[in-house]
């Protein structure tokens, strides 16, 4: 029976990604998207919302690249106040407010435990006003930042090394609870709800401009069959690759893109607290230490470039080493052993034509949408998380002004499910006892209870795994150690969230693969079970490609 269950799954998973590549070879389009980062997938989500035909298409997974390497942080921008770039602190806050009502199980507020060394180019007290000024433009809706000497910080954080420190302070931000990859699929998944097509590993080969519409050549990259589609606005949402796409596509644009690398390294916990440790780092820029689920994420840097095509290097993880034992008071410095995993990719920062760049972070980190309306065109330049549903509106916006009619304009596209489904569906989990499964699962610290987990990650899709796991209690086992994925959990990945490789699961729609350490991984016997229940009789190639790429 499970078996059978387990077939059709993977019959499903396959149909999904198909059907939709079938639908868009079929249909014209008003828009095509070229990239599922975040800009690519909230474009999508909130064009399909307002009743636009569109798809959204990217060359590897929805966000392979820029958006599965941040700091996974929905922020507004502390640091940008020392720029005097008070209108984009005031923005990002307002959007990282928004983003906290409109998703409250998955962005968070955290705080920021931050010191301030002796003899930084600010005094301490100095420093602290910013945080409160900050607080302000945050409209108080976070808790208040308060002042700390630095034995109420030894105190508060003992593994701080406070010898150098001249004072410090907490203030809050927020951060996303799961990661960003599966932040930003949610929103492809919202698109293709609302009607909308999604595809990944679906590459753009060039389009050309005829007859007032855009004629654009696709790769299935899987299969590698080319296919034409046509759409009437084309959307590029490349993100680094944005210059490279409009060469392609013979697009001239004010802004051009800059390139800044941004590495994080994963290790063991390094503290119980559930805080952000915050330090001016030895080039002067902001530096953090984050809980990852049960680890720590360590970065970043912020280092120019020219190309997006990049890797850690053993300089980036000696520079982030470095000043983790000289920040912190360990009983063992933190060695290139202790990295579990590793985080990189380049902000793309959209740039005026600036050419002489004297202080390579005063470059805006503001996004900037260029559009040439003669040829129904945009490109979507810079942007971050925490700005991604001003994107999604203005996009709208602008897809409105170039006479596209959008039919639902007041329909939301963003947000998690009501309350009243929300507590349906605590009702139901509290009814059968769900968060009594999870001392099995788990050797975490303060694990989460299993109902606020499947709500946060799966919204009105959660219903299906209390209803599979009464059919059949095994689906409440967990395959893969210390993994946080129940079996029931893999079987609706398989079902619903377009997994082609073992990576797109492990890296992305999960993070799996950034905190658990790769032998336990490889090792673990569930790894195979859970290839099953994805890819069936493909399981061990799949398996095989993985331990090809990691190894
Ligand atoms: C180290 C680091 C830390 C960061 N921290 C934060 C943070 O904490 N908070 C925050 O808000 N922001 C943060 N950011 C910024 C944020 O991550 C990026 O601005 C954002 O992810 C960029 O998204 P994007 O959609 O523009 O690009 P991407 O995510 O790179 O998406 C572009 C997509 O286009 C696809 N593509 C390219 N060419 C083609 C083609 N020819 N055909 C089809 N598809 C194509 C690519 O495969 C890619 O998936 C950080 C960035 C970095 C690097």
């Amino acid at each position: 029976m499970r078996h059978l269950f387990i077939l059709n799954t993977r019959e499903f998973r396959l149909d999904l990604r198909d059907q939709n590549i079938e639908q868009l070879k079929r249909e014209p389009l008003d828009v095509l998207i070229v990239g599922a980062g975040i800009n690519g997938a909230v474009s999508a989500a909130a064009l399909a919302a307002k009743g636009i035909k569109v798809a959204v298409i990217d060359r590897g997974d929805f966000a392979g690249e820029t958006s599965s390497q941040s700091s996974n942080l929905a922020w507004g921008g502390i640091k940008y106040l020392e720029n005097h770039e008070y209108g984009l602190v005031n923005e990002l806050c307002q959007s990282r407010n928004h983003l906290m009502a409109s998703y409250p199980s998955t962005v968070k507020e955290i705080r920021f435990l931050t010191t301030i060394a002796k003899g930084f180019r600010f005094p301490a007290p100095a420093v602290y006003a910013g945080t409160v000024l900050y607080w302000m433009f945050g409209r108080f809706v976070t808790r208040r930042p308060n002042y700390l000497c630095s034995s109420e910080i030894k105190q508060l954080e003992p593994i701080i090394n406070v010898d150098n420190v001249q004072g410090g302070f907490e203030y809050s931000d927020c951060y996303l609870h799961d990661n960003d990859a599966r932040f930003v699929f949610n929103f492809a998944r919202r698109a293709m709800r609302h009607g909308g097509m999604a595809a990944n590993y679906v590459e753009s080969l060039g389009a050309t401009w005829r007859d007032g519409l855009w004629h654009v050549q696709l790769r299935d990259v899987m299969s590698g069959a080319e296919f034409g589609v046509t759409a009437k606005v084309l959307i590029n949402a490349c993100g680094p690759y944005v210059d490279r796409h409009n060469q392609l596509v013979g697009q001239q644009t004010k802004h051009r893109h800059l390139f800044s690398k941004g590495i994080h390294l994963i290790v063991d916990r390094l503290t119980p607290s559930h805080k952000v440790l915050a330090f001016f780092a030895s080039d002067g820029r902001l530096f953090f230490i984050m809980p990852m689920g049960p680890k720590t994420c360590i970065g970043t840097t912020d280092v120019q470039v020219s190309s997006p095509e990049t890797s850690v290097t053993d300089e980036d993880r000696d520079f982030v080493l470095d000043n983790v034992n000289r920040l912190l008071s360990l009983d063992k410095p933190l060695t290139k052993a202790d990295i579990i995993s590793e985080r990189c990719g380049v902000r793309p920062l959209a740039s005026a034509g600036q050419t002489k760049i004297n202080d390579w972070t005063e470059i805006s980190r503001k996004h900037a949408i260029d559009i040439n309306a003669e040829q129904q065109h945009m490109s979507i330049f810079g942007g971050k998380l925490t700005d991604c549903i001003n994107v999604g509106n203005e996009v709208c916006e602008i897809v409105g002004e170039l006479g596209i009619a959008l039919n639902h304009n007041h329909q939301r596209w963003y947000g998690e499910p009501s309350e009243f489904e929300r507590s349906r569906f605590m009702n139901q989990a509290r009814a059968m006892n769900l968060d009594s499964l999870l001392p099995k699962e788990s050797r975490q610290p303060s694990p989460e209870p299993l109902s606020q987990r499947f709500w946060r990650r799966y919204g009105s899709n959660a219903m299906s795994l209390l209803e599979r796991i009464v059919e059949d209690p095994s689906c409440g086992e967990l395959l893969i150690e210390n993994a946080a994925y129940l079996r029931c959990e893999i079987e609706l990945a398989a079902q619903t969230e377009m997994i082609v490789t073992l990576d797109d699961f492990l890296r992305r729609r999960s993070k799996i693969a950034l905190v658990v350490d790769r032998e336990t991984l490889l090792a673990s016997k569930g790894l195979l079970q859970a290839c099953e229940i994805l890819f069936g009789d493909q399981a061990q190639a799949k398996l095989d490609e993985y331990m090809a790429l990691v190894q």
